[in-house]
């Protein structure tokens, strides 16, 4: 079968060859994969700004169907729509595994850079990390359960209430699905904020979705949504990870106020303005991967805003990967997903 493989360590080495198709083993199952989606992680590890364990073939972001299942797994049948979590290899005995966080061990090796991932026809998980896909989901919004997961555990991690305050910053995907998430939780002002001089389409598909959305290239955020001390927004949802959006984040929140990190950074210190943070009295929380209950709420979510979020996607196939990637780091499409199936 054909897969978009990391073929060695360094700038590049991506590229989409033959390889042979996985067969299922104790406890494992293989997934014949409908769509895969292209992550930022995925151009990280393109140009090598993320570990990976070359040969290996990219993509985490997946939805398909169970064609083979290994011995000893109960409860799948062949045919079941799947999505599966990322923590492929967690130790289930370290200090962080015996808390219930198997999300963050740090034996993990997620599929599309430990061990080989789903940009490819098949791809083999083990199939205790795999959630049934309610029916009145499609394929195109599966795909992005797990960007969706991530944005859900930030929301998750600050409680947000109904009626509450949300500033959203940066347009990307996990940024459009924090929105779109938070506006069902039950979110009162919901503004998204972006830059229309890099991501006025991003922004325009914001408004399309109808959110709020503000230029932040053409005015001050807290100037123009009268953010105070006792006035400004509840919950900031960062998803830009520079320090100008951090910043802004801060000022935009009243006193009292809870940020919540999902933007990368791009490695370098950020600086970061403590004393207004400390004037504010803020919660700062951060969102790393995501956990077992919060696929399956990420899933019952997708049967309403399925639709919404299904708008983010444009499609490829997959020999078409290159321009794929390209689209993504250019900003020209917001959620790439791939159908090796086509
Ligand atoms: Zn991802
Ligand atoms: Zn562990």
């Amino acid at each position: 079968m054909l897969a978009v493989v990391k073929t060695a360590p360094g700038e590049g080495n991506v590229e989409l060859m033959e390889v042979s198709e996985p067969r299922a083993k104790p406890g494992w199952i293989v997934v014949e994969v409908a769509a895969c989606g292209v992550c930022g992680t995925d151009l990280h590890i393109l140009h090598d700004q993320y570990k990976s364990y070359p040969p290996v073939t990219l993509g985490h972001e997946y939805t398909g169907r169970i064609v083979e299942i290994g011995e000893r797994v109960e409860g799948w049948h062949l045919g079941d729509r799947v999505v599966v979590e990322q923590h492929a290899g967690a130790c289930g005995e370290c200090d962080l595994c015996r808390r219930g966080n198997h999300h963050l061990c740090t034996h993990k090796r997620p599929p599309g850079s430990g061990i080989n991932g789903a940009l490819a026809l098949r791809v083999l998980v083990p199939a205790y990390l795999a959630h049934r896909v309610p029916d009145d989901v499609t394929d195109r919004a599966a795909a992005m359960c797990e960007p969706l997961a991530i944005a859900l555990t930030g929301l998750e991690s600050i409680a947000l209430q109904p009626g509450e305050s949300v500033a959203v910053i940066g347009p990307g995907p996990v940024g459009l699905l924090a929105a779109l998430a938070a506006r069902y939780l039950g979110a009162g002002r919901l503004v998204v904020i972006g830059r229309a001089t890099t991501s006025r389409a991003r922004l325009e598909l914001a408004s399309e979705l109808g959110l709020e959305t503000l230029d932040s290239s053409s005015c001050d955020p807290v100037e123009a949504l009268g953010a105070s001390f006792t006035n400004g927004f509840d919950i900031v949802v960062e998803s830009a990870g520079a320090a100008a959006t951090i910043a802004l984040g801060v000022r935009l929140l009243r006193k009292g106020g809870r940020m919540v990190g999902l933007g990368m950074g791009d490695g370098r210190e950020i600086a970061f303005p403590w004393d207004e943070a400390m004037n504010r009295a803020l919660t700062l929380h951060f969102s790393l991967s995501s956990a077992y209950p919060t696929w399956d709420h990420a899933l019952h979510l997708l049967r309403t805003i399925g639709p919404q979020v299904e708008r983010l996607a444009t499609d490829f196939t997959l020999p078409r990967w290159s321009e794929a990637f390209e689209a993504v780091a250019t900003e020209q499409v917001i959620k790439a997903l791939l159908w090796p199936g086509l």
